[in-house]
């Protein structure tokens, strides 16, 4: 039994008078959100006018605390002057703006004294009229509507009926293992969301072969190649869909769309066929999801112990050749959902390392190849002769790291390093691939249209 803090997240079907009150609650989000941001901003930019007079720094305009809890403190006592109408919310709306803005601000400050990791993040900007609505819900009644599975519960909104079943988490209601900690609303892509986040106290289903160990190597050609020799295809999606993303693509061409240079606003028209496109997208991409479920839960179940690539996933989006199949198959989404997953049934996950040449390398004899093209499809083994499908010869390479292991724990051999086998080529590729691959074949051509055909 584990507990962890899960998200269950489902679509809502708000009547006019619902769906206005959660406009409003997200408004009113946004509105505490932007007053605390300014109120910040002011400070910080009077105390540096101030330095730069010479004042020292013990006569400086005090720092305002910037803490969710006093923010929401200095916020309470404004608000009725600011904003006269904040009763037509729940006050959970300017305390959820406020705690966000608290977030923000510490990761801004985290950020720059070099205490988080990742990239460098700015100072917080303002949120405007169309940035995602969104607003939580802490405190109150909100929850699951034990009637038909069909409703929930929100403060202030009331009950709102949902798109799908609430059973999944009504179960876990019922029998007593599940605590809902907080509610979100938001609207996304053209729909209403409630997001619960929920504390589980959960019971996976031991994995069945828990002595089994599977290599798993995530491809462009299929999803996966696993080193049982199974093909996953890829379900190209975005393939399917591109004959109506090419045709609203166009249809928004002939509309007026934003130019900045000549300060052009895009047409209510324009921004129709942007929702389109958006809707599209949403559901290549829960499709996709999906399906990225359903191969990560059965890994987890057949197996006990899973080995992938960490592949360098951030750089193979900055380049622009590989971006779109890489995006297209979900690598970080499925190596995210099997690590969970595992983690829930006592399944072994092994990130094989990033320059372990496990394409290049023979899974028959262990030599290693100083090269070896994308568009070599099958290896060839030319110290003992062996011809295998290249993929699969990769998903072997990465199970043979957990037996090795298994077998030998005291062989010098780390995880990771396998010995006496390094690789031979620098691991870089000139196009910052870090896969230790070749790049793809027929790179720089016209790769539009049906890319993932190769
Ligand atoms: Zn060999």
């Amino acid at each position: 039994m584990t507990v962890t803090i899960q998200a269950y997240r489902f679509a809502l079907g708000p009547n006019p008078s619902q769906e206005a009150a959660l406009r409003s609650h997200c408004g009113a989000q946004r509105f505490a959100y932007n007053w605390g941001l300014n109120r910040i901003r002011a400070n910080l930019d009077q105390r540096r006018v101030e330095k730069s007079y010479g004042i020292p720094s013990e006569k400086l305009t005090p720092l305002v605390n910037w803490s969710a809890y006093s923010l929401r403190k200095d916020w309470n006592t404004v608000k009725a002057e600011i904003a006269p109408w904040w009763p037509e919310n729940s006050k959970e709306a300017y305390a959820s703006g406020l705690a966000n803005l608290a977030t923000a601000l510490a990761n801004w400050d985290a950020s720059r004294n070099n205490k988080r990791k990742g990239r460098p993040l700015g100072f917080p900007r303002f949120k405007g009229k169309r940035s995602v609505l969104s607003c939580r819900f802490t405190t109150g009644s909100f929850g699951l509507v034990d009637r038909d599975r069909r409703h929930v519960k929100l403060p202030r909104i009331g009950t709102v009926r949902t798109l799908e079943s609430t059973r999944k988490l009504a179960r876990h209601v019922d029998r007593g293992t599940a605590r809902i900690r907080s509610a979100t609303v938001s609207f996304r892509s053209g729909r209403w969301f409630v997001s619960f986040s929920v504390e589980i106290q959960r019971a996976a289903p031991p994995s069945a072969r828990p002595d089994s160990s599977v290599g798993v190597d995530l491809g462009v050609k299929s999803l996966a190649v696993l080193s049982t020799g199974e093909v996953i295809a890829n379900p190209k999606h975005l393939e399917a869909a591109q004959r109506e993303l090419r045709r609203l693509q166009r249809q928004a061409a002939r509309r007026i769309g934003p130019d900045k240079r000549t300060k052009q606003k895009p047409s209510s028209r324009w921004r129709k066929t942007q929702a389109r496109i958006t809707r599209l997208h949403t559901r290549i991409a829960n499709a996709r999801r999906d399906g990225l479920h359903k191969l990560s839960t059965r890994l987890v179940r057949e197996h006990g112990a899973i080995v992938i690539e960490d592949l360098n996933v951030a750089g193979m989006m900055r380049n622009r050749r590989l971006a779109r199949h890489v995006a297209g198959i979900g690598m970080a989404e499925l190596r995210r959902q099997v690590e969970y997953k595992a983690a829930w049934s006592g399944v072994k996950v092994h990130t094989a390392d990033r320059w372990f040449p496990s394409s290049k390398t023979c899974s028959g004899c262990g030599v290693v190849k100083a090269k070896l093209r994308l568009s070599e499809r099958t290896y060839h083994c030319h110290a003992c002769g062996l011809v295998l499908d290249r993929d699969l010869n990769a998903a072997r390479n990465l199970a043979a790291l957990v037996e090795r292991e298994a077998s030998s724990p005291s062989c010098g051999a780390r995880l990771n390093e396998p010995d006496g086998n390094p690789p031979k080529t620098a691991p870089w590729d000139a196009a910052g691939i870090a896969t230790g691959r070749p790049g793809p074949s027929g790179a720089g051509q016209r790769q539009h249209g049906n890319a993932l055909a190769r």
